[in-house]
């Protein structure tokens, strides 16, 4: 496999799968990191993203993560950048290190508005269009952006949200993930609507295979994700038992997949979290599925 270009890989009518991990908060945690993104590699995905701290503190491991994934073991990735809690300078000096390593593909976010920023800042881009142009200006590279099938959460009007989505998108990016959802008929209802909107780009439904319930019950209230009876059934009989709920998780989330092949998607992007074994028991479930 060689580093290309998500755009071109998107082209074909196979089934695509791509995986994500996330750099450690400290460089201590940096070996470890490694390890799990060699073994999701193993896997052969069609890329790894890696996501990208909210506060830029992390970029340096995102662009080193990034680099070994393309340059080490031949495997496209794709590295997030965020711009709210940067300079200008700053974001800059990172897309002039993803370009020096070769790196092809940028998820342009915006990042989380950090409690105490005053925001706008006038030296900070203030949405992801903006961070968008920037890169466009910057280089030849493939752009991704984020899209919320459920509207993202400081957007009052799902209108709005996607009024805002094609802004974007008409910038010049070249694919959406979305953000999790557990419940595919919201992703089939949103799709309906942004392509009535004339946006006709790529879109990779993001899949997240619970396998902590505990620890996502935040995360999944932050994001104002809408639950299921058929998953809040499982999150309470195995809630507590970390192994039955992984089990549970992973079923789920195929599941998903599979639903969303069968209806024609043909790629999609598992939030696999730094967990090798949860990436290797969803590709090994769709063996006949995805041809890698
Ligand atoms: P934007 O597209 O800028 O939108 C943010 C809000 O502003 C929306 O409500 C939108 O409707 C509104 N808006 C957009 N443009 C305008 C405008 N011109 N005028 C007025 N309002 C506007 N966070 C991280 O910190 N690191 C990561 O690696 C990361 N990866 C992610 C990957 C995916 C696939 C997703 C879905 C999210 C990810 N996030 C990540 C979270 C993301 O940074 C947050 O959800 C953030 O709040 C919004 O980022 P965005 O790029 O979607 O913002």
């Amino acid at each position: 496999m060689i580093n290309l270009k998500i755009r071109e890989i998107l082209k074909d009518n196979r089934v695509h799968i791509s995986f994500e991990v996330f750099p450690p908060k400290t460089d201590a945690g940096f070996e470890s990191v490694l390890s799990a993104t060699d073994r999701i590699a193993a896997l052969k995905p069609s890329f790894i993203s890696v996501t990208y701290g909210a506060g830029g503190g992390t970029s340096k491991n995102t662009v080193s993560i990034a680099s070994h994934i393309s340059n080490e073991l031949g495997v496209t990735s794709l590295a997030h950048l965020t711009c709210v809690s940067s300079t200008k300078e700053e974001v800059q000096k990172v897309i002039g290190e993803l370009k020096e390593q070769g790196i092809e593909n940028i998820l342009a976010l915006r990042g989380d508005r950090p409690a105490k920023l005053t925001f706008p800042h006038p030296n900070q881009y203030h949405y992801a269009g903006e961070l968008i142009e920037e890169i466009k200006k910057e280089g030849d590279f493939c752009i991704g952006a984020a899209c919320y099938p459920e509207g993202h959460v400081e957007s009052e009007h799902k209108k709005e949200d996607i009024e805002h989505l094609k802004d974007k998108v008409d910038r010049g990016v070249d694919f959406l993930t979305t953000q999790m959802f557990f419940d595919n008929h919201i992703l089939y209802n949103f799709l309906y609507r942004i392509r009535e909107k004339g946006i006709t780009i790529p879109v990779l439904p993001g899949i997240m295979p619970i396998t902590n319930a505990k620890q996502m019950k935040r995360t999944l209230e932050l994001s104002g994700t809408a639950l299921p009876q058929r998953f809040v059934a499982i999150l309470d009989r195995f809630g507590d038992d970390p192994k039955a709920m992984q089990q549970a998780g992973i079923a789920y989330a195929t599941d998903q997949i599979i639903d969303l092949i069968a209806n024609g998607v043909n790629h999609i992007h598992v939030y696999s979290m730094n967990k090798p074994e949860v990436a290797g028991a969803i590709m090994s479930n769709l063996s006949e599925i995805v041809k890698v």
